[in-house]
């Protein structure tokens, strides 16, 4: 198989610094984007651009440069996402369910539809991180399962709308992971990672390079009929 070109949003850290690695381990031409460049080098082989998903103009510039260099783009991640608990309290701000729905749902939007301008027909592959909170609710996380619902939605239709282009469209939905976003979420419900890992039947929560094996097999020629679909990594939480 010839080199593909991968972009990996919000590949710096956590599941898409993780996704990067793996893709770069194959071989294969990989690009990571992220608001900022962190301090901590970057996957070692793996481009960077500066991007926020969330600004229109920004991603249309990406794709331009994604496209003057690399003429086509084989496989995107949408893997750039926000979280937070945002309870609707009548005088809450809402801002935060605006940087969520931006972030997740409308960022997803953006960089698919740059994506499949330069994606190649029978080949292309976009996986979409979602969550288990795309299948199901919790109290407080109004803003991110309404954003990540959104985006098994999203994904659905246009599996649909691309499949006859012979490009597959797939949602990866992990239960938690071990990155900053999942830590974040741990000290807010004052849960050590053992406690939060004893929620699902196989009580352990997954690694970055878990998710990042599904997410290449969803890219791999075995992987060339599957499509439409939410495959859920989180140790049976959803059973
Ligand atoms: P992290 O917060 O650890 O990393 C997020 C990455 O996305 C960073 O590279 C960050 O860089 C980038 N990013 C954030 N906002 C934007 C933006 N607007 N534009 C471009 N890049 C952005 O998150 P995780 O690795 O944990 O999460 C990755 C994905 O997996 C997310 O979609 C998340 O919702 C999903 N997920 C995570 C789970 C978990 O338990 N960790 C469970 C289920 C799903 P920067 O801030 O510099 O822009």
């Amino acid at each position: 198989m010839t080199r593909r070109t991968v972009l990996v949003t919000g590949g710096t850290r956590g599941i898409g610094r993780a996704i990067a690695t793996a893709f770069v381990a194959v071989s294969e031409n990989v690009i990571v984007c992220a608001r900022g460049k962190p301090e901590e080098p970057l996957t070692e082989g793996a481009a960077f651009i500066a991007c926020d998903v969330a600004d229109r103009a920004a991603v249309q510039r990406m794709f331009a440069e994604i496209e003057a260099a690399h003429e086509r783009l084989d496989i995107l991640v949408n893997n750039a996402g926000a979280a937070g608990a945002n309870p609707l309290a009548p005088d809450a701000d809402d801002g935060l369910w605006d940087l969520i729905l931006a972030t997740n749902l409308y960022g997803t939007y953006y960089c698919s539809k740059a994506a499949l301008g330069i994606m190649p027909a029978g080949s292309g592959r976009i996986v979409n991180i979602a969550s288990v909170l795309a299948l199901r609710g919790v109290p407080d996380q109004t803003a991110y399962c309404a954003a990540k619902h959104g985006v098994l939605g999203f994904t659905r239709a246009l599996a649909h709308a691309v499949g006859p282009r012979g490009i597959t469209v797939n949602a990866v939905c992990p239960g938690w992971v071990d990155t900053e976003m999942a830590r974040r979420r741990f000290a807010e419900l004052g849960l050590s990672t053992a406690e939060a890992a004893a929620g699902s039947p196989l009580g352990r929560i997954s690694d970055p390079a878990e998710v990042a094996a599904l997410v290449l097999f969803l890219c791999s020629p075995a992987a060339r009929n599957i499509t439409g679909q939410a495959i859920g990594i989180d140790g049976g939480w959803l059973a």
